[in-house]
């Protein structure tokens, strides 16, 4: 006899009755019907596909848009040429459908899953990762992943695995967002745990040291992604999310918009300029995202994504 027990649920009538199926299987309950959107793993393994082998081409409009920005204000004559040479490099990136730069690196991938999606035909984690693979290997983008961080350092050929986070989310959209990590601009993240009595002219110490420490190494202009709170742990997706907001949307905390704005200020009088030459375009953005803490942590991570810094998101 099957394990399986299918028993109907309370309906008002026999249609439905017929709807709706209760199965249980150990005490665990399932139940199929209406409302629950079933999706084959394959239709994710293509959509990244596709994220991986158009993203790099892509520059978000954003960073596009406040570069030709800060080329009208761009007082150093080197740092205007180098923003008006970056603007042309994205332009055939673009049209020519060739990465913005040689560095398309680490694959990150992040998933909301709605609730009320059933996932079926496979294991989402190795869906993911073919997508990868497809893309990486079709679009003939560089491979950058090595097996082992330490020892071997054998590069695995085909850019996986992946870094992939997956948050739950209500309804039943699938939103996939790709984001290829140059290795220049994400060696100078750092995090540090701060004592809460450090406050905001800590926050503020800690990340503009963190930029200036960076130098041209991240290739400026740069997007600063903060993260504030949480654990040690969380800090650093916080600033990884951050990095990746689009430029220039401010956050929707009054306060932290305002701490966002001041830290591009000070940033900018650092004089680090475009690709280091000098200049008062540093970074087009800061970004910040928070969570709560620990009443005796306060702990602050900075992550920095490079003009480039492509990423972009397809909905299922
Ligand atoms: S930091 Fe960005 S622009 Fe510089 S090498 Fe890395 S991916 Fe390319």
């Amino acid at each position: 006899m099957s394990k399986w027990t299918d028993v109907p649920l309370q309906a008002s009538d026999e249609e439905d009755r017929s709807k709706y199926l209760l199965s249980v299987k150990e005490g665990v309950k399932t139940m199929t019907g209406p409302g629950v959107k079933t999706v084959d793993v394959s239709e994710i393994t293509q959509a990244v596909r596709k994220l991986a082998m158009n993203t790099t081409s892509n520059v978000p409009m954003g960073a596009i848009n406040a570069l030709e920005q800060a080329s009208l204000q761009e007082e150093s004559p080197v740092g205007k040429e180098v923003i008006r040479q970056i603007l042309e490099n994205h332009r055939i990136a673009r049209e020519e459908r060739v990465p913005a730069c040689q560095d398309t690196g680490v694959a990150m991938l992040f998933i909301e899953l709605g609730q009320e999606v059933r996932l079926v035909g496979g294991d989402l984690y190795d869906a993911i990762n073919e997508g990868v693979r497809q893309g990486y290997i079709e679009g003939y983008l560089r491979k950058s992943i090595v097996n082992d961080p330490l020892f071997r350092r054998v590069n695995t050929g085909d850019n996986t695995p992946a870094v992939i986070y997956v948050d739950i989310v209500p309804g039943s959209d699938i939103r996939i967002t790709f984001a290829a990590k140059g290795g220049g601009a994400e060696n100078m993240s750092g995090l540090v745990m701060l004592p809460p009595a450090a406050g905001v002219e800590g926050v503020k110490k800690f990340v503009i040291d963190q930029v200036r420490q960076a130098g041209p190494n991240p290739c400026p202009p740069i997007v600063v992604g903060v993260g504030i709170g949480g654990t040690f742990d969380r800090v650093a997706l916080l600033a990884k999310k951050a990095v990746l907001r689009d430029v220039g949307s401010g956050n929707p905390h009054p306060e932290y918009a305002r701490l966002e704005k001041e830290l591009l200020d000070e940033i900018n009088k650092l004089g680090i300029g475009p690709q280091g030459f000098g200049g008062r375009t540093t970074a087009l953005s800061v970004n910040i995202e928070f969570a709560p803490c620990h009443i005796a942590s306060l702990p602050v991570a900075c992550n920095l994504n490079c003009h480039a810094g492509p990423h972009d998101t397809i909905v299922l």
